[in-house]
C-alpha cells in the first residue's frame, strides 16, 4: 500500500492522535465505499469527523485546510465490536493492544463465561485511569460471584440463602456497569450450579436491563439439552440471551448445525430475544478438563470415550503445560507415542500435574459456515491479548479475508453488520456500530482485496494484514501498520436502570 504510506507521510494522520485540540478540529474521509453498520449496500461516500463524532456523511468537499485521508479502493466500516473477549489483564500490561486494534477492533467486552473482574467498579476505574487504544465493557460473572460467596465449597448446588447472596453481587456489578450475567457451565466452579440458580441471577441482572450469555453446559454430546436449559434461563429470567461460541464440538452432534439453527429460529419467532457468537475456526482452545464431561479424568473408559468423542487424541494439542513445557505445540498422540504410554495415561497424568491448556481441532467446517450464515450470529473472537489460539489476533480478518472474499459465505456488507450494529444492539450501544451523523467516531478503513489472518495455530500473535487505519473515538490509534501510540478508549458502562 504504497499511495498511503507517502500519504500519511505527508499529511502525518498521526498527528489527529497528537494534536491537543482534537475536539475542535476536523477531519474528512474521502472516497471510501461506506458499510455503514447496518447490512445496507456499500456506497462511495465521503465522512467528516470533528471531536469524537462522526459529523457528516455524504459528498463532502474538504474545507479548508482540512486534512484528507483517501479511501479509495478501501472500505470504512464502522470499528468492530468483540463480545467476547479475555483481555482482562491484558488491557493492563498492554495498553496499545496491537493484537486487537490491527484487527479492527474498537471496543471489546471482557467477563465472558462467567469469569469477570471484581469488584467491577474498581476494576472498571483502573481502566479510567489508565486507558487503552480501545472501549472497554464488561460482564459480570457467574463464577466471579459463586466464588465469592460459597469459596472452596463449590462442588454442589447453592442454598436458597447463597443464592440470594450471589443475586445481590449481581446487583451490585450490574450498579458498578457491567452489560449482563456471563456464564461457563462446562467449567468447574459454574458446572455445579442448577439452572434455578442461574434463573434467579439473571431475574437480578434483568431489573437492571442486563441480558444472559453463556458458555452452555455441552458443547458435546448433550449441546442441544444445553441449549434448551440456555433457553429457559433466559425465558425465566425474563432477558435476552447471547449463546457465547456457538458450536457442535463432538463426533455425536457434527452435522447437526441446522438442528441447532432450528431451535433458535423456533425461540425467536415466538418473541424471545436471542443471539449467538461465533468464532470463525473449527479448533477451540481450553484447559483440558472440558474434554471429559464427566469429570472421570481418571477413568481410562471416560478418557477413551472423550477422546474418540472430538475425532481422536491426534485432535487434540496441547498449547501449555507447566509441568511438562516440552509437551508444547504437539498432540496427546504423539506425545503418548513417545513417552510410550496410553492416551488416557498421558491424560491422568497431565491432569494430576496440574492441567494444561490445549486445542482441539473437533468441529465441522459445514457446521461453522452454517451457524456463521444466520443473521443472528456475530463475530466474536472469544481471544484477546495475548491469545494462544489464533483467534485473538485474527478473528475480524480471517472473516473478511476468508469467509467473505474467498469463500463467498455472506456478503461483505453482512459481515461488517456482524461486527457492528448487532453486536452494538447486544451491547445496548445506542452511538456505536454505524456510520450516521452523530454517531461515536470509532471507524476501521480496510482494503477488501487483501485484508486477512495472518496469526496461526503455530504463532497465534502473528498481526492480520489489510486493515489501514482504526479511529477510536475520533482518534486514530492503527495506521501505517502499526500504533499510533494514542489511547483515545472509553470505559463504556451500563446507565444506571437503563433498559436495552
Ligand atoms: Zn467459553
Amino acid at each position: 500500500m504504497k499511495f498511503w504510506r507517502s500519504f500519511l507521510g505527508l499529511a502525518g494522520l498521526a498527528l489527529v492522535a497528537a494534536a491537543p485540540q482534537t475536539e475542535s478540529k476536523s477531519f474528512l474521509i474521502a472516497g471510501a465505499r461506506v458499510a455503514d453498520g447496518t447490512g445496507a449496500p456499500l456506497v462511495t461516500e465521503d465522512v467528516r469527523v470533528q471531536g469524537d463524532r462522526i459529523l457528516e456523511v455524504g459528498k463532502l468537499p474538504p474545507r479548508e485546510g482540512e486534512r484528507v485521508i483517501r479511501g479509495e479502493k478501501l472500505v470504512l466500516a464502522p470499528g468492530f465490536i468483540d463480545v467476547h473477549n479475555h483481555s482482562t489483564e491484558g488491557l493492563a500490561t498492554d495498553p496499545l493492544a496491537e493484537t486487537q486494534i490491527s484487527q479492527g477492533i474498537t471496543t471489546l467486552v471482557l467477563g465472558p463465561d462467567g469469569d469477570s473482574p471484581w469488584p467491577i467498579a474498581a476494576y472498571l476505574d483502573q481502566r479510567d485511569k489508565a486507558p487503552a487504544t480501545v472501549n472497554v465493557m464488561t460482564m459480570v460473572g457467574h463464577e466471579t460471584v459463586r466464588s465469592l460467596v460459597m469459596g472452596q465449597d463449590f462442588k454442589r448446588k447453592s442454598t436458597p440463602g447463597e443464592t440470594a447472596k450471589m443475586a445481590e453481587l449481581v446487583a451490585q456489578g450490574m450498579k458498578e456497569g457491567a452489560m449482563g450475567l456471563s456464564s461457563g457451565l462446562e467449567y468447574e466452579v459454574g458446572s455445579y450450579s442448577s439452572t434455578e440458580e442461574l434463573i434467579a441471577l439473571s431475574k437480578a441482572a434483568a431489573q437492571y436491563g442486563g441480558f444472559y450469555m453463556t458458555h452452555s453446559r455441552d458443547e458435546a454430546d448433550k449441546s442441544f439439552e444445553a441449549m434448551d436449559e440456555a433457553l429457559t434461563i433466559s425465558k425465566q429470567g425474563g432477558l435476552p440471551l447471547d449463546l457465547s461460541h456457538i458450536k457442535l464440538a463432538t463426533v455425536g452432534v457434527w452435522g447437526q448445525a441446522k438442528k441447532a439453527v432450528a431451535l433458535i429460529d423456533a425461540a425467536r419467532a415466538k418473541g424471545q430475544d436471542v443471539t449467538a457468537d461465533c468464532y470463525p475456526y473449527e479448533a477451540w482452545h481450553s484447559n483440558i478438563e472440558v474434554l471429559v464431561p464427566n469429570k472421570q479424568y481418571f477413568d481410562a473408559k471416560s478418557v477413551d470415550r472423550a477422546l474418540a468423542d472430538v475425532g481422536g487424541a491426534d485432535r487434540v494439542t496441547i498449547t501449555a503445560c507447566k509441568a511438562h513445557p516440552t509437551y508444547a505445540g504437539r498432540n496427546l498422540a504423539e506425545i503418548a507415542k513417545s513417552e510410550g504410554i496410553s492416551t488416557s495415561e498421558l491424560f491422568a497424568r497431565i491432569v494430576k500435574d496440574g492441567s494444561a491448556d490445549v486445542i482441539g481441532h473437533s468441529m465441522k467446517t459445514e457446521d461453522v459456515d452454517i451457524f456463521y450464515r444466520q443473521p443472528w450470529v456475530m463475530v466474536a473472537s472469544d481471544g484477546g491479548i495475548g491469545a494462544d489460539h489464533p483467534r485473538g489476533a485474527g478473528t475480524f480478518p480471517r472473516v473478511l479475508g476468508r469467509f467473505v472474499r474467498e469463500k463467498h459465505l455472506f456478503t461483505l456488507e453482512e459481515a461488517v453488520r456482524k461486527m457492528t450494529s448487532l453486536p452494538a444492539t447486544r451491547m445496548s450501544l445506542k452511538d456505536r456500530g454505524r456510520i450516521a451523523p452523530g454517531m461515536k467516531a470509532d471507524l476501521v478503513l480496510f482494503n477488501p482485496e487483501t485484508v486477512i489472518d495472518r496469526s496461526t495455530f503455530e504463532e497465534p500473535r502473528k498481526l492480520s494484514e489489510g486493515i489501514e487505519l482504526v479511529v477510536v473515538n475520533g482518534e486514530a490509534v492503527w495506521s501505517d501498520g502499526k500504533p499510533t501510540g494514542a489511547k483515545p478508549g472509553l470505559v463504556l458502562r451500563r446507565a444506571e436502570g437503563a433498559k436495552p
